[in-house]
């Protein structure tokens, strides 16, 4: 088969880490009889540069007609002082938007050969652990109303008819200006990803634990209800309900309970920062933003990491891993998915480490640069 991929490889590490995840990809095509064609397109800072916006209307254009999208990553000091709204970052807003990619699916894996990396105590993560965080991308607080409005002495109608449920607003001092945040959510934003989650738990380990703040917000009331409907389709699946608070503790205390994670936009965001953390590097971890198609957006959870762009540094891991996301969820290709997965835990099984993972574990080299790993990816592969 043929498969069309835009390449936007960004800022920073982006161009070293995309060529490695390329490589891999031709790799896997060669051995398994598939052909990959790139187009690369501009986005963030480069963009910027090139084109005067972060996102030009040809790179959406390109996305849009490619059959998936490989992203390195986007930003760096040279655009910090743009205002908000011409920031690199805005062109990830905009994909999401314009591709209608309202999942995000993070897996977070510990190694056997990365124990020592985790900062947790070896007795809690020896036994390894497995999660899958599926985050709503395109709803609640980060795309509800939001503004900024001078001092009221009188609540507003919502808090006042609120008051007699919440001892906090009897206590609230409205001197000063005042800003606000909406978090909202519709039943079809929270069906649609709660059928992703309990699709995702069905080719694993068949748990589903749903993340809100039930006890306090109306939105997560309603997300709860509508997750428990969601649920009835997949009696083969377990639901438990967390209220964040917790979750964040019990992704320390025994992150190996979890399975698929279940949560909105702005819980999913800080909860997979969290527990991206317990695996170690930053470099090691892929993601998958999906909509209503196969066509997915593809990237590591890291950013551009200036301070090591142009060494040779960056690890590749986790670009090599989304182009494995890429293969399982938008081209249906999951043994080959599961083959460039395999190559990647058995590399590091081996004891190849990048600088970011130097000294961790049986490591049997000194730290290999972005090249040499990916050149030791393609041997296993
Ligand atoms: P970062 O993830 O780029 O870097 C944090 C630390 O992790 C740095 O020390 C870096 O060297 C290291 N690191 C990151 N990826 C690595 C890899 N593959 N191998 C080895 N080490 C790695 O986060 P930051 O420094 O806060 O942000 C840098 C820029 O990236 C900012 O402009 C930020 O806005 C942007 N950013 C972009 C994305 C994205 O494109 N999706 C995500 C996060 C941050």
């Amino acid at each position: 088969m043929n498969y069309n991929i835009a390449l936007l490889k960004g800022d920073g590490i982006g161009p070293e880490i995309v060529e490695s995840a390329v490589a891999v990809l031709d790799a896997v095509g060669q051995k398994f009889g598939h052909t990959f064609a790139y187009e690369e397109y501009l986005a963030g800072g480069c963009a910027l540069d090139e084109a005067g916006e972060p996102l030009p209307q040809a790179t959406i254009e390109g996305c849009k007609t490619a059959d998936s999208v490989l992203l390195g990553a986007v930003g760096g000091p040279k655009w910090d002082s743009l205002p908000g709204d011409k920031r690199p970052e805005c062109a990830l807003l905009g994909l999401r938007l314009e591709l209608g990619l309202f999942s995000n699916l993070r897996p977070v894996k510990l190694y056997p050969a990365l124990v020592g990396v985790s900062p947790l105590r070896a007795d809690i993560v020896e036994a390894g652990f497995d999660i899958l965080i599926v985050r709503e991308l395109t709803g609640g607080i980060y795309f509800g109303k939001r503004g900024r409005q001078a001092s009221k002495n009188n609540e507003s109608e919502g808090n006042e008819a609120k008051n007699n449920e919440s001892e906090g607003n009897e206590a609230k001092n409205n001197e000063g200006e005042i800003a606000f945040d909406t978090e909202s959510y519709s039943t079809a934003e929270i069906e649609r990803i709660a059928h992703v989650a309990f699709a995702a738990a069905r080719t694993r380990s068949k748990r589903v634990t749903s993340v809100d703040k039930a006890n306090v917000l109306e939105s997560s009331r309603l997300w709860r209800e509508v997750v428990h409907r969601v649920g009835e389709e997949y009696p083969d699946i377990e639901l438990l309900d967390m209220l964040v608070d917790n979750a964040a503790m019990q992704l320390i205390r025994n992150p190996a309970q979890f399975d698929v994670i279940l949560t909105s936009n702005m819980f999913g965001d800080i909860l997979s920062d969290e527990a991206s953390q317990l695996t170690g590097s930053i470099g090691l971890l892929p993601s998958a933003s999906l909509g209503a198609t196969s066509k997915g957006l593809y990237e590591p959870i890291h950013g551009s990491a200036p301070d090591i762009a142009g060494q040779g540094l960056a690890n590749p891991l986790a670009t090599i891993l989304s182009a494995a996301m890429m293969l399982r969820y938008s081209f249906g290709l999951a043994a080959e998915a599961d083959c460039v997965e395999a190559a990647v835990e058995e590399v590091l099984e081996a004891g190849c480490r990048t600088a970011d993972l130097a000294g961790v574990g049986e490591t049997n080299t000194e730290p290999l640069s972005t090249a040499a790993m990916t050149k030791e990816v393609l041997k296993c592969l």
